[in-house]
Formats: C-alpha cells, structure tokens, sequence
C-alpha cells in the first residue's frame, strides 16, 4: 500500500485559542486531514463546528465541548461531509444535537461509505484513525439556512450550494462577525478539488468561484478555512481569484483544442509560479481536469443561499 499520509491526523486540544468571545478554534496545526474545529458560546448552548476524522479524535472534542459548555447545552455541525470533518458524529449522539443541511445529509448517506473505503486507503494512521466509524444520521437537517439561537448569540448555518462538495455549509457568528468556510477555503495551498470520476464528480469549480465572489461581497472581520491559519476576508480573495484563473487558464487552452495533458502540464507551471509557496501541488490536477470536463455555461441555475 502506498502510504499517501503518514502523520497521524490527531486533535491536539492544546492549542485552542479564542478568536472572539466565547469563541474557539482549535487549530489544525498544519497536520494533513486534521481539520479547524470551532466552539461558538452563548448564554444557553454551544456549538461545536466539525468532529475530527474517527471516533477517537471526536471523543477528544466532544470531551473538551463537554468542559468548555460548563452545563450549557452541546450542537453539533460540520461544513461538509469529509471524513477528518464529520466522521465523528457518532460519538455526540446523546450529548449533542447534530444539525446539517439536506443536501450535506444527503451526500453522508450516499457517498459516506465510498469515502470511508477511500481513505482507509490513504496509509496506516489514517486507516486507524477510522476504526470503529459509524455514519448517523444528523439529529437535524433544514433544507438551505437554519439560524440557531444560543442565547444572546445567533450563528446562521447556511448551505451555500454546491461548490467544494454539493452539500457544502458555511457557518456565520453574526455579533462576532466570523466566519467558519470548511474546505471552501484553505490557506496557503492549492484549492482541493475532490474529483473522483465516476465515483464523485459533485465538485464544480464554476459553482464553487461562485460562491466565493458572494462570501468575499460580504467580507467578514474573520475567516476560519477549513484548514490552514485563521485569517481575514483575504483569504476568501486568495481563493476566489485562484479558482478564477485556473478556470480561465484552462477554459482558454481547452477552446484552443490543446490536449487535457499539455493542459494539465502548462496549467500547474503556471500555478506553482504564481503561487510557489503554497502546499497541495497534487490537487492541481484533478482541479484541472474538473474543469476541462465543466461545461462553459452553467446547465443548472445558479444555487442561490437562503435568503
Ligand atoms: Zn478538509
């Protein structure tokens, strides 16, 4: 088995930080597949946003949650349904609610077990990290915006439409202005574009400049990506005209009938230059080929967020 991730995707607690008031991250320390976890407090409740990848990892979480809450009732949510993101839910079950937007239920439900396989796949620690992962259903689901009430503070989960995932969700703390993006956006590394053919084929990197151009019309005072170091609205402008360029870039050499793998080898020189510093060069590939396969007009309508 070729080990594509050898550090273990751990949770480490230690490095909490608040970033507003009553207000966490607990950062990802730049461990692959560990993700930026949030604790969101008000008067009543706490919000706990991603689980860690596995049973054990969310055990972690769940009992830092369970201290943090002192007493105040525990949600669960997750930005999207990858493994290091929410397959730990199981382990709230009875101690959280779990909230999630339909069509994020829905890609768990259909494509949570294909997920699982593949990344048990991906090395040893990873294989580890995942034993003993059950799917559940979330507690839940509400069909594009839910605005959940945690006692003097109001945090919108709002399902954003297919982009990064078709069931991708951004969470907004509207008092503290921040905002949770999941994997629609990632510091200082090449977007992940999880195109799987014929697998999974749901990202769109169209949909997904899209929702970026709506986030970063809105800028908010912080931005949690979903992995990589907290920061402000810029990080939602990095990613936006990245995938703006890499669409144009490959739109452009596709109309010129050049071939999908001079494509492929032109577009990534050209990427790495401008962007010598970040991580994840593998994903230019696969960003690449989702796009040569993308169609120049959008066939569906635009998914617009709630409201
Ligand atoms: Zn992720």
């Amino acid at each position: 088995m070729v080990e594509r991730v050898q550090a273990d995707p751990v949770v480490q607690i230690s490095g909490a930080r608040e970033i507003a008031r009553d207000l966490l991250v607990v950062p990802d320390r730049n461990v692959e597949l560990v993700p930026n976890i949030g604790l969101i407090g008000g008067r009543e409740a706490v919000l706990v946003v991603e689980t860690g990848m596995g049973p054990r990892n969310a055990e972690t979480v769940l009992e830092f949650a369970e201290e943090y809450a002192r007493g105040r009732r525990l949600y669960l949510t997750t930005t999207h349904f990858h493994p290091e993101h929410s397959f730990g839910a199981q382990v709230f079950a009875g101690s959280a609610t779990y909230l999630v937007n339909q069509a994020q239920a829905e890609d768990l439900s259909r494509k949570g077990p294909g997920y699982l396989e593949m990344f048990r796949g991906l090395g040893q620690a990873v294989a580890r990290r995942l034993e003993g992962v059950e799917l559940v259903r979330p507690d839940v689901v509400y069909p594009r915006e839910h605005h959940l009430d945690l006692g003097g503070r109001v945090v919108r989960l709002r399902a954003t439409g297919r982009a990064h995932s078709r069931g991708d969700q951004v969470i907004q703390v509207l008092d503290a202005d921040v905002l949770f993006t999941g994997d629609l956006v990632e510091t200082g590394r090449f977007a992940i574009f999880p195109w799987f053919p014929p697998h999974d084929t749901d990202v769109s990197g169209p949909r997904w400049l899209a929702v970026l151009e709506r986030l970063a019309a809105e800028p908010p005072r912080v931005v949690v990506p979903g992995h990589g170091a907290v920061g402000d609205a810029g990080l939602l402008a990095d990613v936006r005209d990245y995938l703006a360029l890499l669409r144009d870039e490959t739109w452009r050499r596709r109309a010129s009938a050049m071939s999908e793998e001079s494509i492929v080898a032109e577009i990534s020189a050209l990427m790495i230059q401008r962007h010598p510093e970040w991580a994840g060069r593998e994903w230019l590939e696969r960003g690449v080929r989702c796009l040569c396969a993308e169609p120049t007009e959008p066939t569906e309508p635009p998914e617009r967020a709630g409201s």
